[in-house]
């Protein structure tokens, strides 16, 4: 029965404050996609890498699933594979992945804690920026992922990631420093780590963000953290 709204209208389903985060967000797949009757992440890492949603997935060396804890309370996003991604068919191997690994670090998650993926599976070309059609079309898929993975908190790395999930053409500096909703998931948005490398000086209010995001994850989580050692103090 779809839940009705003051008016006896029935309520959108990615909009239904009675369905979980999970369902809300795989009501957002279109209907006829394939990719609304798979039940693992395997299978739908299976249609990715046979199927041609757009022109970049017949360029590609390989398709960039998604790489880490397939039951992991964090996601982490980002936009679309570089050139080492391609290569290695995992995403954030290259530069901007081993800042990204440290940034994880230094809020005590190791990679293979979290799952990583990207809103674009495929590269596209001199690393350009995703067009809209591009994303729409593989929208979806990070849809079906979110709603497998199931996971608490959602972090997106650069404002395309950001701007693609919330529907938004935001600046970074409006998206970053506060938790969004994400259909009942809390999501926050911070700088990528290939603008890092460029821009050193937003290594501190990215450090903010995901302080923030490591004590939002506590508390949902129910995670302590260690006490400090008596001997430091
Ligand atoms: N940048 C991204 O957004 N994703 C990757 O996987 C690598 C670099």
């Amino acid at each position: 029965m779809p839940t009705l709204d003051l008016f006896g209208n029935p309520v959108a389903p990615d909009e239904d404050p009675a369905l979980s985060p999970y369902e809300r967000i795989a009501a957002l797949i279109p209907p006829e996609s394939p990719l609304r009757r798979m039940n693992t992440l395997d299978e739908v890492a299976r249609y990715v890498a046979e199927t041609v949603l757009i022109p970049l997935d017949a360029q590609r060396l390989n398709p960039v699933f998604g790489t880490g804890d397939p039951n992991a309370d964090l996601m982490v996003i980002g936009e679309a594979p570089g050139a080492d991604e391609d290569r290695q068919g995992e995403p954030f191997v290259g530069r901007a992945g081993q800042l990204l690994n440290k940034i994880l670090e230094a809020i005590h998650f190791r990679r293979d804690q979290v799952y990583i993926c990207n809103i674009l599976k495929s590269r596209p070309p001199n690393n350009r920026d995703p067009l809209p059609a591009e994303i729409e079309a593989h929208l979806p898929i990070l849809y079906k992922q979110i709603e497998l993975v199931r996971p608490r908190l959602l972090l997106c790395v650069g404002k395309t990631a950001g701007n693609a999930l919330l529907g938004r053409q935001s600046s970074l500096a409006s998206l970053r420093g506060k938790f969004h909703d994400f259909h009942g998931l809390p999501l926050m948005v911070t700088y990528h780590p290939a603008a890092l490398l460029r821009n050193p000086q937003w290594k501190r209010p990215t450090w903010e963000d995901v302080k923030l995001l490591r004590t939002r994850y506590d508390q949902l989580t129910g995670h302590t953290q260690a006490p400090p050692h008596p001997s430091n103090g």
